[in-house]
C-alpha cells in the first residue's frame, strides 16, 4: 500500500494560472500595502517574486520517490542505521506562507537496498518546496523513504523555527519546533530509537 498520495492533481491546479496573472496579484498586494507598483524600484518586483516563488515550490514539480529509485546494492551487508544529519530545510507554512527554516535528520536502517547520501537530502527538498506543515513534511519524507526503498526502519526529525511565530502574531523569536516520525524497527524497538536520538543529539 502505497503510504504517500500523488500530487499530481495539485500540480495540475497550479500550473493552468499564468505567469501574468501571477504577477497581477503581486501587483495588486503592493498597492494594497499603500504602495505605487509603478515606482522605479517596484515595477520589476513582481516578475522578480513570481521567479522567486518558482524557486519555493519548485517541489510542486518534483516527484520526491525518484530520488530513490537508484539504489546499491554493494553494501548488502551494512545492516546498521545511515544517518544524514543537519539537512537544512528553506519551507514555507501553509497558514501565512511564511519562511519556516530549520534542519531536518533522516535515518533508515537499510535491507539490501542502499541509496546515494544526497538523495535522502533531495527528498527532503522536494516537499520542503512547497506549502507545508511541519507535522506533514516530517511524516511524508519518513513514508516516501519507507514505501521506496522498504528498509526496515526510517527516522526523520525536523527542527525548526516558523517566522509566523516568530515575527508576528505571538512573536516568540526563540520558539522552535521539533517533530519526529518514526517508522519500522524505529518505532517498534526503543533501543534503536533511542540510539538515533543520542546520535542526532550530539554536536
Ligand atoms: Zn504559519
Amino acid at each position: 500500500m502505497k503510504l504517500v498520495k500523488d500530487t499530481a492533481e495539485l500540480k495540475e491546479k497550479t500550473s493552468k494560472i499564468s505567469d501574468k496573472k501571477a504577477e497581477e496579484a503581486v501587483r495588486t498586494i503592493i498597492e494594497w500595502i499603500g504602495e505605487n507598483p509603478d515606482r522605479e524600484g517596484l515595477k520589476s518586483t513582481p516578475k522578480r517574486v513570481i521567479k522567486a516563488f518558482k524557486e519555493y515550490f519548485q517541489g510542486y514539480n518534483d516527484n520526491p520517490s525518484n530520488y530513490l529509485t537508484k539504489t546499491f546494492s554493494e553494501v548488502d551487508e551494512y545492516d546498521d542505521m545511515v544517518i544524514e544529519k543537519n539537512i537544512s530545510i528553506r519551507s514555507h507554512c501553509e497558514h501565512h506562507m511564511a519562511p519556516i527554516i530549520g534542519v531536518a535528520h533522516v535515518a533508515y536502517i537499510p535491507s539490501k537496498r542502499v541509496v546515494g547520501l544526497s538523495k535522502l537530502a533531495r527528498v527532503v527538498d522536494a516537499f520542503s518546496k512547497r506549502l507545508q506543515t511541519q507535522e506533514r513534511l516530517t511524516m511524508q519524507v519518513a513514508k516516501t523513504i519507507m514505501d521506496t526503498l522498504q528498509p526496515r526502519g526510517v527516522a526523520v526529525t525536523i527542527d525548526a523555527t516558523h517566522q509566523c511565530m516568530t515575527d508576528r502574531g505571538v512573536k516568540k523569536e526563540n520558539t522552535k519546533t521539533i517533530t519526529n516520525y518514526f517508522l519500522g524497527v524505529f518505532k517498534d524497538d526503543l533501543s534503536f530509537q533511542n540510539r538515533y536520538l543520542r546520535y542526532i543529539n550530539r554536536d
